[in-house]
């Protein structure tokens, strides 16, 4: 029997965990890539041999910028400050911890990646608790928590269209109301309570807990995971391109049939898209997908944030390998309270991200994409963040090596609220699916993209193409 040929547009995680289960079930699979590097927005890069203008220019490609940064930035490169550094586009969380469905598919490829795990505690005026719940309030609080989170799929339905405004008035009292408030914000990177949907927060919670901790983040980096669905994909077969951006999807008959890349057509029995959905329609006709699709798809937002990159000469022993939540009241930010996270998982000397001696220190504070590119706002934001290290280290900036405030208006690809509607898998056109965090899959981010892709690659192994 001929290999079924599948086209796989990007090589973001989406793309590569696709890219490695299709593999895996017997799939001729080759992957186009525009960027020169894998990963997408999850890319880690070892900035020892990046230049000021290459790391400018990558930021750039996905929607970013670096609006702050101490000392310049290019003084940081010009002095090689970042030698045995290894960054991501902008910091990174992964829900989950060392059960996440990160390593839950790698075991299907008979793999697994190491992963740093945190409780999450939470900064206070005077100090910080660590971690978050005492046993008393979990005690206090968990019959309400299990009875959400172990609701029936019927029950987040019907939760779907009720915003976290509307629950945490129902069920929020005492920690309950600051529990909600900081999780559901944390979770979906939005900090307007009104536009979270509780079913997706609930689901996406449920996707969290799985018996590890809440937090988690791959050892040596994002790309200890990407190449690993990577090497599966080229070791078995498959096939990955670089810098060969996807111009045109070829859709006959209402059936997509491959790509053009280079001015060259490739044909394909399976074409799928892991490229911001937004951007579908600049790679395939409108005209071959209903108006109400392409006007719901092109009218699709993300989410943003600000986050900070700290070296430090020294870190309290006590703080290494934990991470904290913050929330800032009455912020100029849509949803009037901004939260935020400050993580020290990477101080954690096997992390693998910083030189000896070095200890690099993660953090983001949320904002809308507008927010985002708003020089005041991110002014504010960058205080905040500040502010929120110096109550764990005061007086921080006297170990400070450098920071850099990378800002974001595309994190998620489309963000999870109750008005926009993400994409199912399968499109309009047959033998066209969608993956990736803009399209309907549990969890959030990183996991939403895994997520997509384990879903189509059961969608393809009981289809009939
Ligand atoms: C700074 C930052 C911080 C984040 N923090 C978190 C976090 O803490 N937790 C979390 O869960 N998520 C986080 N995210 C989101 C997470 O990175 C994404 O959800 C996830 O990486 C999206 O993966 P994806 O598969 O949807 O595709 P993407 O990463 O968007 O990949 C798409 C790929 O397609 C390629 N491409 C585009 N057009 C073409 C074309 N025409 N031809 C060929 N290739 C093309 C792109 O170059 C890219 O490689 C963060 C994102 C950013 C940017």
């Amino acid at each position: 029997m001929t290999r079924k040929s599948v086209c796989i547009i990007g090589t973001g995680i989406g793309g590569l965990t696709a890219g490695a289960l299709l593999t895996k079930h017997g799939y001729k699979v080759k992957i186009f890539e525009k960027e020169p590097l894998i990963g997408g927005r999850a890319l880690s890069f070892d900035a020892s041999s990046m230049s000021f203008d290459d790391y400018k220019k990558l930021l750039s490609r996905f929607h970013m910028d670096v609006p702050f940064s101490e000392p310049y930035l290019k003084t940081i490169f010009d002095k090689n400050m970042l030698n045995g550094y290894k960054l991501d586009l902008g910091y990174h969380a992964i829900g989950g911890g060392v059960l996440s469905n990160v390593n839950n598919i790698l075991s299907e490829l008979n793999d697994q990646v190491g992963i740093l795990e945190s409780y999450v505690g939470l900064i206070k005026e005077d100090g910080f608790d660590f971690p978050f719940l005492s046993k008393i309030d979990k005690f206090k609080i968990f019959p309400n928590i299990f009875r959400l989170l172990f609701a029936s799929e019927k029950t987040l339905k019907r939760l779907d269209s009720v915003s976290m405004t509307e629950t945490i008035k129902r069920y929020g009292k005492g920690k309950m109301k600051l529990i909600l408030e900081v999780f559901s914000r944390s979770i979906t990177t939005i900090n307007n309570l009104d536009k979270i949907s509780t079913g997706e927060m609930f689901r996406a919670q449920r996707n969290l807990y799985r018996g590890s901790k809440p937090v988690g983040y791959p050892k040596g980096g994002l790309n200890s995971i990407t190449e690993k669905f990577a090497d599966y994909i080229c070791q078995n077969g498959g096939e990955i391109e670089l810098e060969k951006p996807v111009e045109k999807i070829i859709i006959n008959n209402n059936k997509a049939t491959g790509v053009l890349v280079e001015g060259k057509e490739h044909l394909f029995d399976i074409v799928i898209s892991n490229i911001l959905v937004q951007d579908l329609f600049k790679i395939a006709d409108e005209k071959y997908f209903p108006k109400k699709y392409v006007k719901e798809i092109k009218s699709l937002v993300g989410t943003g944030s600000l986050c900070a990159y700290y070296s430090l000469k020294k870190v309290d022993p006590s703080l290494i390998g934990k991470t904290f939540h913050f929330i800032e009241r009455n912020v100029c930010v849509e949803g009037n309270d901004a939260v935020g996270m400050i993580d020290f998982m990477a101080t954690i000397p096997d992390a693998g991200l910083s030189p000896s001696g070095e200890y690099l220190v993660q953090s983001y504070i949320i904002c809308n994409p507008k927010e985002a590119r708003d020089e005041k706002t991110l002014k504010t934001l960058r205080e905040l963040l500040d502010k929120n290290l110096n109550q764990l280290i005061p007086d921080f900036r006297s170990n400070l090596n450098w920071a850099i405030y990378p800002a974001i208006w595309h994190l998620d690809g489309v963000a999870k609220t109750i008005d926009n509607k993400k994409p199912e898998i399968k499109t309009p056109v047959n033998n066209l699916y969608l993956i990736g965090d803009c399209v309907k899959a549990p969890g959030i981010g990183f996991n939403c993209a895994l997520n997509s892709a384990r879903i189509l690659a059961d969608i393809l192994k009981n289809s009939t193409i």
